[in-house]
């Protein structure tokens, strides 16, 4: 089984995503966005391990639980591990919101040759996308730090080939 490098989990969340919602940030991240919210996930070599099946474990203790966010750090570099996990979570009834410094773009192209990528995007109900620019930094987004970031309905978005938005 794969295992997740983590920089933490909230195991009830209001604000990442609708419903109360259990969240994994993954350990590391590539971007490096200037004011990131969390700079000590960039390190790929810190936080802790855990595995897909403890965190569902964890999260089918909670009967209040809507779905799970994938936050960041980036769960695009772990997208094999990041995809069990949310495959598991849909299986159990779960949503899946992920977020990624990454664009929808980017990912569809890197996902040609990556069957990982391709997997959990496939797993992801609801793909926030892009990195986070302080120009574009608002307070008045639904669960997203400046104006760039998009909320991609992913299912409707593969299946069309280009990014579809829509509302939560
Ligand atoms: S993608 Fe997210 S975690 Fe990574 S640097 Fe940007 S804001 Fe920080």
């Amino acid at each position: 089984m794969s295992e997740l490098r983590l920089a933490g989990i909230i195991r009830e969340s209001i604000v990442d995503g609708p419903g109360i919602r259990f969240v994994v940030f993954a350990q590391g991240c590539p971007h490096h966005c200037f004011e990131c919210h969390n700079p000590d996930s960039w390190s790929f070599e810190g936080g802790f391990l855990a595995t897909p099946k403890q965190i569902i474990e964890e999260m089918s203790k909670n009967p209040l639980l809507k779905g799970l966010t994938l936050s960041g750090g980036e769960p695009f570099c772990q997208s094999a591990a990041m995809a069990e996990l949310a495959q598991a979570a849909h299986d159990k009834g779960f949503d899946v919101i992920t977020y990624t410094g990454f664009t929808f773009e980017e990912l569809l192209e890197k996902s040609l040759s990556s069957a990982e990528v391709l997997n959990l995007l496939k797993n992801t109900d609801v793909l926030i996308d892009g990195p986070f620019i302080k120009e574009f930094k608002s307070y008045d987004l639904n669960f997203r730090g400046s104006y760039n970031q998009r909320i991609i309905d992913v299912k409707m978005s593969l299946k069309k080939g280009v990014a579809v938005l829509m509302h939560i």
